[in-house]
């Protein structure tokens, strides 16, 4: 309790906002003033009249908070908290596999760097993959960054051939077939519910593929007593508070992402009192970035 004090006592002196990821530890999804995807954060703590943003997620999300967001100060707890995922391409092997491709466009999912954004065209998010692919001409060529599954998904739903680059999420590769059958024999009556970042054989055995955000809208609309959930076991917290009469079973035990993880209360309390770890874009990339998340929010000014 005293903790949350000092915290809330803090965020005010600052003038601060608190974002949290769907898959952060619960006490951090409960003081958070927002909570949701890496996208839909950046784009509330924008709208905010807050002074300070400390971003409880990882590093790109924080980056796409200070590229919305170029007058506000953003701080992410712990510095140390990236995204493998992300960090399986940067800005140089994008610019080669452009040269290869020239005359295609690039849309690079939301979770990569600001300089692997800056060299895109468009961005993307889990929830809006399809639609933006489906926004661009029947003819053009598309390069498809970082995540091969939710790519494969894309194309998929789509019916495009798309370039794809062979990054994933270590956390939802975790997850596999033999999880779900298992998951399916003991609660027979559940729906499954799998994040586009999972494998093939995955999404295959799933009832519904939805983004977090879409996974929590689900559960709202739907009337079913249980479901199976795979992705980061941390979004159980928020489709529990949506559904306390529902029952939610991880797909497996092991979906927990180590990044995710590593903020803690302590840690936001620090950042507020030094204000670091500070996270900044060079403006010449910001605004190059900032292009491609524009075109998404364009292309789709309500998801
Ligand atoms: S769950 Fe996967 S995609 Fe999300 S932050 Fe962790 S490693 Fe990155």
């Amino acid at each position: 309790m005293q903790l949350l004090e000092k915290i809330q006592n803090l965020k005010k002196e600052r003038k601060a906002v608190i974002l949290a990821h769907n898959y952060q530890p619960a006490e951090i999804q409960d003081l958070a003033d927002f909570k949701g995807d890496s996208l839909g954060l950046s784009i509330e703590a924008a709208k905010s009249n807050a002074e300070v943003i400390v971003f409880c997620g990882v590093h790109f999300m924080a980056e796409t908070a200070a590229i919305l967001s170029p007058q506000k100060t953003v701080l992410l707890p712990e510095k140390h908290a990236g995204c493998p995922m992300a960090n399986m391409i940067n800005a140089e092997q994008l610019k080669m596999l452009k040269q290869h491709h020239p005359d295609a466009v690039v849309v690079c999912y939301v979770n990569s760097s600001a300089a692997v954004k800056a060299e895109s065209d468009y961005c993307c998010t889990s929830a809006n993959t399809v639609e933006v692919v489906n926004s661009l001409g029947k003819d053009k060529k598309i390069i498809f960054v970082p995540d091969q599954y939710l790519g494969q998904f894309a194309a998929q739903k789509t019916g495009r051939n798309l370039i794809l680059w062979p990054g994933y999420c270590p956390t939802h590769v975790t997850i596999t077939e033999d999880d779900i059958k298992k998951a399916k024999a003991e609660h027979p009556a559940a729906i499954v519910m799998a994040h586009p970042e999972c494998t093939e054989p995955v999404k295959k055995l799933a009832d519904q593929l939805l983004s977090t955000s879409q996974m929590i809208k689900f559960v709202t609309k739907s009337t079913a007593k249980e479901y199976i959930v795979a992705t980061e076991n941390g979004i159980i917290h928020s489709l529990k508070k949506q559904r306390p009469d529902a029952k939610f079973y991880p797909a497996t035990e092991r979906a927990l992402c180590p990044n995710m993880k590593k903020i803690t209360l302590d840690k936001i309390i620090t950042s507020l009192e030094t204000m670091e770890p500070k996270i900044t874009v060079p403006e010449d990339i910001r605004l190059r970035a900032k292009r491609a998340v524009d075109r998404m929010i364009e292309i789709l000014p309500s998801k």
